[in-house]
């Protein structure tokens, strides 16, 4: 069992479960006490290729001596190379490097407002974003977030954000006006209960951008590289943004964010007007090419989609085997959600207690984000404790 002490002196600011991990490899994690988990969890969208994932660590050694920090004042080839990698990728011409996903949306943001003012002279700086949205927990990304539990306690917010229904595009229309500079969102929300866009609502969005020349900016912190069974989650919708958010599942648990925008939209930033000391760093650019590279050279994208298949399949028959207590399977890739008709809390903590971890995405869904090494056994394994705990509940 476990013996933890009280953590006095850490501040109080996360509900935490009564684990400590040790240890991780691929899909397992070890507690102190040496009881082993299958993570379907994988740090929340982060460790995509598993825990200690050989390749990405055999580069982070080698970064580890040879520089780890330098600070942008010097040209750094890493950056180089993985803006170049990512811009193949996703179309998008140019990279800025950073520590977070909210930092990235702090960079999506500013990038907005400077686009608008500086390079089309404008004195726009609104951001329309969607209720359940999730952008972070810095000041104004917290603002641009569509739920008040965020928000609690921290008034006042900064301006120019406002916030209309997601999927309702007349809604979009109109709060369209004459300060409008942006329009922000996830194209599968994650945190607020694993909703996707309709496709019919993200080409709106982009015309309507169009039509007002504004921008349209993805956050893909969660649902980018490769998590929804395409490098970037809109590139299942038909549509360019001008600009993308990245960090999850980037540098495979090394700390590391970055924005992605086209050539027109980065001429928002010029020396001095944006930056970061920690961001891009060697170590964190190592961790990233070589998590970018083996999703790469390894075919993980198929695998995704694989793995969704087979998942959703064992999902929709755990819907059809207890009809009264899941009322929804939905997502995309390996960002999934099963939607109850009772609390998911008390499903995931009797899960975690047969030896498999799961999340939430709000009180009624439980959430899954299994790593792109899972195997078809652990997929069954999975759905064995759930068929197991929902005829428990
Ligand atoms: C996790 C998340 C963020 C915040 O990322 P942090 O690294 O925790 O700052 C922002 N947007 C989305 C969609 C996320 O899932």
């Amino acid at each position: 069992m476990s013996t933890m002490t009280a953590p006095y002196h850490l501040m109080n600011n996360y509900a935490r479960w009564p684990i400590q991990l040790v240890k991780g490899e691929g899909n397992r994690v070890w507690d102190e006490s040496g009881r082993e988990y299958l993570d379907f969890i994988s740090g929340i969208a982060v460790a995509s290729l598993g825990h200690v994932p050989p390749k990405v660590a055999r580069k982070l050694h080698e970064q580890v001596d040879t520089l780890w920090h330098c600070s942008n004042l010097f040209h750094i080839p890493q950056q180089n190379i993985l803006a170049a990698k990512l811009s193949k990728l996703s179309g998008l011409d140019r990279a800025l490097f950073c520590n977070s996903g909210a930092e990235a949306n702090e960079g999506l943001i500013k990038l907005a407002r400077r686009y608008a003012q500086k390079v089309k002279g404008t004195d726009r700086y609104e951001i329309i974003t969607f209720g359940q949205s999730f952008h972070g927990r810095t000041m104004a990304t917290l603002t641009a977030t569509g739920q008040e539990k965020v928000k609690e306690g921290f008034l006042p917010l900064p301006a120019g954000f406002v916030t209309v229904p997601y999927n309702d595009l007349e809604a979009v229309r109109a709060a369209v006006n004459e300060k409008t500079c942006a329009i922000m969102l996830e194209l599968v929300q994650g945190e607020g209960g694993v909703h996707p866009a309709e496709p019919s609502f993200v080409t709106g969005l982009r015309q309507l951008c169009d039509e007002h020349g504004l921008l349209l900016l993805i956050d893909e912190v969660q649902t980018g590289i490769g998590r929804t069974g395409t490098w970037f989650a809109f590139q299942q919708y038909g549509v360019m943004p001008d600009a993308i958010s990245l960090a999850k599942g980037l540098g495979s648990g090394f700390p590391v964010g970055a924005v992605l925008a086209t050539e027109e939209a980065a001429q928002a930033f010029s020396p001095g007007s944006h930056g970061t000391t920690f961001g891009g760093n060697p170590l964190a650019m190592a961790a990233a090419i070589a998590t970018v590279e083996t999703i790469e050279e390894d075919g993980y994208l198929d695998r995704v989609n694989q793995l969704h298949e087979l998942l959703v399949s064992r999902l929709q028959q755990l819907r059809s085997a207890h009809p009264d207590k899941v009322a929804q399977v939905r997502g995309k890739g390996l960002l999934l959600g099963m939607e109850l008709s009772i609390p998911a809390a008390d499903v995931i903590e009797r899960v975690r207690e047969k030896g498999v971890l799961l999340m939430l995405a709000g009180p009624q869904v439980v959430r899954m984000l299994p790593s792109f090494v899972t195997t078809e056994a652990e997929v069954e394994r999975v759905a064995s404790v759930l068929d197991e705990v929902l005829a428990e509940v």
